[in-house]
């Protein structure tokens, strides 16, 4: 993207204070959805990140990252994996429990849905505290695939989630302080 273009992009994701809580400045992603124009170059970054015949298949959570992740896995010519929220998957699944910042919740993948040996991209909106990406990357690597990328639209910096992914590729379009 050109820096113009990134700018003009960021300009479409709407801060939200205290929502869903008190404290928290959600980053809402609609308005840079609804827009044809920046939602296909968004796909475009996302799939430019990404070298050629490198990638088997994208992984995207539940929800926001279905909506990302599905276009890039298009855009580079594979398939789409999701993770859902538990309980929402005919069995049999893998599944991982995680922290969320008010107790815990679990994501599931379909048995055998990602093939050993897959190099795979990890998708989500926002990078926040990290847990929700971690137990993704668990998940995928617990199916024996290769974690090649984890893509965030946003990363929250102060949260620190760079930190819980340690040693993974981690690529963002844009950070925030
Ligand atoms: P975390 O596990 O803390 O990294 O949270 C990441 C998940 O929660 C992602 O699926 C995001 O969609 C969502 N999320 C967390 N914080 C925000 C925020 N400030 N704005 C929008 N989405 C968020």
């Amino acid at each position: 993207l050109a820096p113009g273009r990134a700018a003009a992009l960021a300009q479409l994701v709407r801060d939200v204070p205290d929502y869903p809580q008190p404290g928290v400045m959600f980053r809402d992603i609609t308005g840079l959805l609804a827009d044809g124009p920046a939602f296909a170059d968004l796909v475009g970054a996302f799939a430019a990140a990404q070298e050629p015949g490198a990638v088997d298949l994208v992984v995207g959570m539940e929800a926001r990252g279905f909506l990302l992740g599905a276009p890039l896995a298009v855009a580079l010519g594979v398939g789409f994996v999701p993770l859902r929220k538990a309980g929402k998957l005919p069995a049999p699944t893998e599944r991982v429990a995680y922290d969320l910042e008010y107790g815990t919740a679990e994501l599931e993948v379909r048995t055998g849905s990602i093939p050993a040996g897959a190099r795979v991209v990890v998708v989500d909106d926002v990078l926040a505290t990290g847990g929700t990406a971690a137990a993704a990357v668990e998940l995928v690597e617990r199916c024996g695939a290769q974690v090649v990328d984890v893509q965030f639209l946003l990363e929250l910096d102060a949260l620190g989630g760079r930190a819980r992914l340690a040693g993974r590729p981690l690529t963002s379009l844009w950070a925030v302080p």
